[in-house]
C-alpha cells in the first residue's frame, strides 16, 4: 500500500470541513450528555467509563471530512502508528472473503486501535475521536463488548441476552448498545455527507485508518478531485489503492 505524506492544502477547504466536523461532534456531545442526564436520573444504567476500552478493536467507518479532521490532530508518532494498522485493516480487506469475515477478522487480526492507551485504557484522540467512537454505549456489562463475546456464552445466557436486548426499549432489538445515543449521531452523519458533496463534489466513506492514513497520500488525494464516482474508483485502481470494503464513493 503506498503511502506518501503530505496533506494537499489545495484539493479542498480543509478549514471549513474541521470546523463544521468538530462544531458537529460538539453538538452531539452535549446532546447525548443530556440524554444520558435524564436517563440516568430515571434509574437506568450505562456501562461506558473511564479505561474501558473492549470497544476499541472494532472496525470503524468514517468519513473523508472526520479522516481530515483527526489527520490534523496527530503527531507525527500517532500518525505512524496508524499508517501501519491501515496496512494491517489493508491485508484484512484483502484476504477476507466477505464483510461479515472482514468484520470478525478485524476483531481478531487487526486488533486495537493504535490510539489507544492500554496501560490507562484511554483514548489518545479524545477530543477528536470519530462520531462512531462517541455514539457507541452500553446499556449491559462491559465484558458483552469484547470479541466474540456472544459466541462465549451457554444457549440459556445467549437466550437471555436476545430476551433482554428486544425487551429494553433502549436497546435496538438485536444489540446491547443504547439505541437513542446512536440515533442522536444521525445528524452529524448527514452533516459529514452534505459537507462533503458541497467541498469536495462527492463523498468518501471507509475505514477509519485507511482514510486518516490515505488524506496524506498525495496521489490518493489528487484522485479524488476527479469528483466523479466512478473515475475517482477507475484511478484508485490503478493506483492499486481501492478496496470496496475500506473505501465507499457516493
Ligand atoms: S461500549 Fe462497552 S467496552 Fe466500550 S466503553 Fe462502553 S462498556 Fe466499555
Ligand atoms: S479513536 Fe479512541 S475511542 Fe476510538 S477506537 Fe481509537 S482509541 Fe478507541
Amino acid at each position: 500500500m503506498p503511502v506518501c505524506c503530505a496533506l494537499d492544502e489545495d484539493a479542498v477547504n480543509h478549514k471549513t470541513i474541521t470546523k463544521e466536523v468538530r462544531k458537529a461532534y460538539r453538538k452531539y456531545d452535549e446532546q447525548a450528555s443530556n440524554w444520558i442526564e435524564q436517563y440516568t436520573a430515571e434509574g437506568g444504567r450505562i456501562y461506558c467509563q473511564a479505561g474501558c476500552f473492549k470497544c476499541c478493536d472494532m472496525p470503524i467507518r468514517i468519513s473523508w471530512a472526520e479522516a481530515l479532521t483527526i489527520s490534523e490532530s496527530l503527531t507525527d508518532e500517532q500518525f505512524t502508528k496508524i499508517q501501519r494498522h491501515a496496512n494491517k485493516v489493508w491485508v484484512n480487506a484483502h484476504k477476507s472473503k466477505n464483510s461479515d469475515e472482514y468484520a470478525e477478522n478485524h476483531r481478531k487480526f487487526v486488533g486495537f486501535c493504535p490510539l489507544l492507551d492500554k496501560t490507562s485504557g484511554g483514548c489518545t484522540l479524545y477530543g477528536d475521536r470519530p462520531i462512531r467512537c462517541r455514539d457507541t454505549y452500553s446499556g449491559m456489562p462491559a465484558h458483552f463488548c469484547g470479541a466474540g463475546a456472544l459466541s462465549k456464552l451457554s444457549s440459556s445466557e445467549l437466550r437471555q441476552y436476545q430476551r433482554t436486548v428486544r425487551s429494553a426499549e433502549v436497546f435496538d432489538g438485536y444489540s446491547h448498545y443504547i439505541a437513542p445515543l446512536e440515533d442522536l449521531s444521525l445528524p452529524a452523519w448527514n452533516r459529514f455527507s452534505l459537507l462533503m458533496k458541497r467541498e469536495m463534489g462527492l463523498e468518501v466513506w471507509g475505514d477509519f485508518w485507511y482514510l486518516v492514513t490515505m488524506t496524506r497520500n498525495p496521489d490518493f488525494v489528487e484522485a479524488l478531485t476527479l469528483k466523479n464516482r466512478r473515475k475517482v474508483i477507475q484511478k484508485l485502481q490503478e493506483l492499486g489503492l481501492y478496496h470496496e470494503e475500506i473505501v465507499q464513493l457516493d
